[in-house]
């Protein structure tokens, strides 16, 4: 690729990321942001003499920029990208960027859910391994920083999001991995499921014969929009006969025992043999893997164990911000639940977890500004359901109507920005409730 000037669209991680690899590799670089920028990464463009803007985008400087990189969170329609467009600037994003700098083989995972624990999972089969793995993407570092810190490691373990897949051009992992196509982030896909899905398979456009494609073969938006006949990579399909017990079956026949480690329902169970697929790439054996799994720890908020209190469970699942999250969350309990869910609905459909609830749910606590909806839904199928505001209250009427044996979970179904800054504030509050409560009791 053939420039010499890199404007930058959006002063996040991802923007600065590439603010430094460009400056890095000598290019003349720019950077632009609407808002402000969070002090830390205003001083690192200030320390490494990175030219800037902030509160608003001037169109006249960056059009004579050669590329455009655009942050993931800045949709394709805000004025300037349009405007920048139209001027026929082609915008690429971050990960497009990196790509550009590095030879080193790339593991790219994306999927509308279990994107951070498969991640997590592959990178830290391959670190207890011994290879020398770097992880970021759309978690952690951005892959621009990762490449612009380290230009020596044998892999790159990427989490990719749709909006970053939207951007890439010749962006090829030599192994890909796609969980699962669920409707999400629609706003940003003309509100056409189809547009999302093709995105999400944009991260196997560029794999050649010798790469690897791993993916969900029940997963029925993957088998109507991916062409097999057309693929010249090989093709790993992971199928529910394969990860229906604990004892988790390989391509080639081998069996791994996951029924010790933190990895807990079906999802996590699809999650791992993923995972376990990819890293046989690197010639990992069973041992290594094997210890591997014993051995991981995931990133809090997912089906996270808080507490037990007077043979209760209180599990904190804040990630489950959509209905399919949830579903595996209901589906990985054993015994009766009290369910806490609700906050900003994002036009969930509940439909498919109805099932689930009428026979794993004893009762609902909604914890939102306005419940309506669940309410509505699962109205005539609870003994009985319960509205609050607090999470403190939430805690402490689970905890009065849970019975020994039973779990209570918080797994939301909705975003958080009606009582909370993000998932991660709403799950460390339930976790600091849950504990508060714990050693109340024990007083
Ligand atoms: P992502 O990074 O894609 O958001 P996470 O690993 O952070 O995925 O998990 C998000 C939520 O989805 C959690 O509630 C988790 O329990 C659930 N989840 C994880 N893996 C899967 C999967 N394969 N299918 C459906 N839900 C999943």
């Amino acid at each position: 690729m053939d420039f010499e000037s890199v404007a930058i669209i959006g002063g996040g991680e991802s923007g600065i990321g590439t603010a430094l690899l460009a400056r890095n590799k000598e290019k003349k670089v720019f950077l632009s942001e609407y808002g402000t920028l969070k002090e830390p990464f205003r001083l690192e463009l200030i320390e490494n003499n990175i030219p800037f803007e902030e509160k608003g985008h001037s169109f006249e400087k960056l059009k004579k920029f050669d590329i455009v990189v655009k942050s993931p969170g800045v949709s394709d329609d805000v004025e300037i990208v349009k405007k920048l467009r139209d001027f026929g600037k082609d915008i690429i994003s971050e990960i497009e960027f990196g790509y550009y700098f590095t030879e080193v083989p790339i593991i790219g995972i994306t999927g509308s859910n279990g994107k951070t624990t498969t991640t997590g999972l592959i990178y830290h089969l391959l670190k207890e391994a011994g290879v020398n793995a770097l992880v970021g993407g759309n978690i952690g570092k951005s892959f621009a920083r990762l490449v612009c810190e380290n230009s020596k490691c044998d892999v790159y373990v990427l989490e990719l999001s749709s909006f970053q897949l939207d951007g890439i051009r010749t962006f090829r992992p030599s192994i890909a991995v796609l969980l699962n196509i669920t409707p999400d982030h629609l706003d940003r896909y003309q509100y056409k499921f189809e547009n999302y899905i093709l995105s999400k398979l944009r991260i196997v456009m560029n794999q050649k014969a010798g790469d690897l494609f791993i993916y969900n073969g029940d997963d029925a938006s993957i088998n109507d929009y991916f062409n097999k006949g057309q693929a010249s990579q090989k093709l790993q399909v992971i199928r529910k006969e394969n990860y229906k017990s604990t004892s988790l079956s390989t391509e080639s026949g081998e069996l791994f025992d996951i029924s010790k480690t933190n990895l807990k329902g079906l999802h996590n169970r699809f999650n791992a043999l993923c995972a376990i697929e990819a890293v046989k790439r690197f010639g990992l054996s069973f041992d290594s893997i094997e210890n591997g799994l014993k051995t991981f720890v995931n990133v809090p908020h997912r089906l996270e164990m808080v507490a037990e209190i007077n043979g209760v469970e209180y599990i904190n699942d804040s990630k489950a911000t959509n209905v399919d999250s949830v579903y595996y969350a209901l589906e990985a309990m054993e015994g009766k639940v009290i369910w806490i869910a609700g906050g900003t609905d994002k036009g969930n459909d509940y439909s498919p977890i109805m099932d689930l609830v009428k026979s794993k749910v004893q009762y609902l606590i909604c914890l939102g500004l306005d419940n309506s909806k669940l309410k509505l839904v699962f109205g005539n199928v609870l003994k009985d359901i319960f509205e609050t505001q607090s999470t403190r209250e939430a805690v402490v009427m689970a905890n009065r109507l849970a019975q020994n044996g039973e779990k209570v979970l918080l797994s939301p179904a909705c975003a958080s920005f009606d009582l909370f800054n993000n998932y991660e504030h709403r799950g460390n509050v339930f976790k600091e409730e849950v504990n508060k409560l714990k050693s109340e009791l024990m007083l």
